[in-house]
């Protein structure tokens, strides 16, 4: 529905004219996010506070008008892209840290703050936050509590659910709810904060985040370890995860990342490399001595070519590097990628790497595999050209199978991106339709005008 000049109107009068617009040029800027999926809104919004957040949504509401809460942007599966127009709410001035509180180990935040610069700002306090999704340099924490966003430390420390204490945010009715505690516990009525984590922004506009903060460990270890081939290192996930050391990042590239990266690297890697484990572990002096030992006993046990520790804090961060250009690199492949982030119990993510491995064969195309081995997460990027209708064809025949294989393993469709618009058409692979039933009214109880977010999720 086109927003009426009276309404752009009156959205001008609440936040400033320099702070809505409905210019082509504007509008296609918060057109995406990193799907490349597209859809014009009507006008983008930019309030700056929790109030002015209410009296847009309730203007919303009053015109029926959809709205579509918006971090950076840099969602997965289009959770941000406002298929059905409307109004983009855009987090992005409301970037503040309001509170770092060093006595009982929170931290206060508006949505639209960039999670790097919440790490920097705790971790300057000696406190640590650990949700690192690789993205963190340009994802807010807003979007981060949209997908109960993961990262490589989730094996040891667990995802965005774990940390959101509590929550404000505004209902599509304009009204403002408090969720949730600001203390260590709290059991009091339904767990509406866990609700609205992972809810892909279609239940409330999140406003304020209280999270829950660590000490900050005393010290890390960051060990590259490299096999001759994908099974191998597969096999040796499941068993480091056996072992008694619980590693903070256990990330894994195959093959055809390693080829990608390899100039991102500080250190040559053995000819015979055909996959790597980025591992970490963390805690005082001693106990990552010991850990960091037995990881690389046992590694070499399991086959390894070759197992080095970072020398220093720079080799470690240019390991990450390398991990964290994968992504945009991928489209040196090939003009399009479908990007899947299913999960498979530890145990069998030998058995998903086969079934990779034959869905690749059976579609000729391209599957590059990295992620968050040590949770089961497996980041599986199927590459096309997106001129070629018959390798389109192919490409989402694989990401059926990809699916079916998944689910078979006992897995789940997406560890951390969400279902968005992309995942939509497979829910129904996972979640039965009397556990959909539920949750659409649960929707309908947030929102029963259905504006926000609409047209996610559930097709
Ligand atoms: C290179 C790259 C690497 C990535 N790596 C990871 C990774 O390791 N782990 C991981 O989990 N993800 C990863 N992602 C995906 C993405 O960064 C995350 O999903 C992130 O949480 C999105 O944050 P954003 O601020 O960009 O949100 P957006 O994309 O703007 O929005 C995401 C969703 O959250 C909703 N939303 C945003 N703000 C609010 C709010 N204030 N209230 C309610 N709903 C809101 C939106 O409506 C949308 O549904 C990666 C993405 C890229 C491009």
């Amino acid at each position: 529905m086109a927003i009426s000049e009276s309404v752009f109107r009156h959205m001008e009068k609440l936040v400033g004219r320099n702070f809505v617009t409905r210019n082509k040029e504007d509008l296609l800027c918060y057109s995406y996010d990193a799907t490349g999926q597209s859809c014009l809104p009507d006008a983008v919004i930019f309030p700056d506070t929790e109030a002015q957040v209410a009296q847009i949504m309730k203007l919303a509401w009053e015109n029926h008008l959809p709205v579509i809460p918006r971090g950076s942007g840099s969602g997965m599966t289009g959770g941000a892209v406002p298929i059905q127009g409307g109004l983009v709410v855009a987090t992005s001035r409301m970037n503040k840290i309001l509170d770092i509180d060093q006595e009982n180990f929170t931290a206060t935040v508006e949505p639209g703050v960039i999670v790097s610069h919440l790490h920097t700002a705790v971790e300057a306090c000696g406190l640590f936050y650990p949700p690192d999704p690789a993205s963190a340099a340009v994802c807010t924490i807003g979007g981060n509590v949209g997908e109960c966003a993961g990262g490589p430390r989730a094996v040891k420390y667990g995802v965005t659910r774990e940390y959101v204490l509590g929550l404000r945010a505004v209902l599509p009715c304009g009204d403002i709810i408090r969720t949730g505690v600001s203390t260590a516990k709290g059991v009091a009525g339904y767990d509406l904060t866990r609700l609205i984590v992972g809810s892909e922004g279609t239940l409330a506009l999140v406003t304020r985040i209280v999270l829950k903060l660590l000490p900050k460990p005393e010290c890390v270890a960051t060990l590259a370890v490299c096999f001759d081939d994908m099974y191998t290192a597969a096999r040796a996930v499941s068993g480091i995860m056996r072992l008694a050391v619980i590693p903070r990042c256990v990330e894994y590239l195959d093959a055809a990342s390693l080829e990608l990266v390899k100039d991102h690297l500080r250190f040559g890697l053995p000819r015979q490399a055909r996959a790597l484990l980025i591992l970490e572990v963390d805690g005082d002096a001693g106990a990552v001595k010991v850990q960091a030992d037995l990881i690389t006993g046992f590694c070499k046990k399991a086959g390894a070519l070759d197992v080095r520790m970072a020398k220093d804090p720079g080799e470690a961060t240019t390991l990450w590097e390398a991990r964290k250009a994968l992504s945009p690199i991928l489209y040196k492949i090939a003009n399009q990628k479908i990007n899947e982030d299913i999960v498979v119990p530890i145990s069998r993510i030998p058995d998903m790497v086969a079934r990779i491995e034959q869905i690749q064969q059976k579609s000729g195309l391209t599957i590059v595999s990295f992620g968050h081995a040590g949770d089961g997460n497996i980041h599986c990027n199927i590459m096309y050209d997106k001129q070629n209708a018959s390798q389109a064809t192919q490409a989402k025949k694989a990401v059926d199978q990809l699916f079916e294989a998944t689910i078979a393993l006992g897995g789940t469709i997406t560890g951390e991106h969400g279902v968005g618009l992309t995942k939509m058409a497979y829910l129904s692979l996972e979640i039965g339709p009397v556990e959909q039933d539920i949750m659409k009214k649960i929707k309908a109880v947030f929102d029963p005008r259905q504006i926000l977010n609409p047209g996610k999720i559930f097709s």
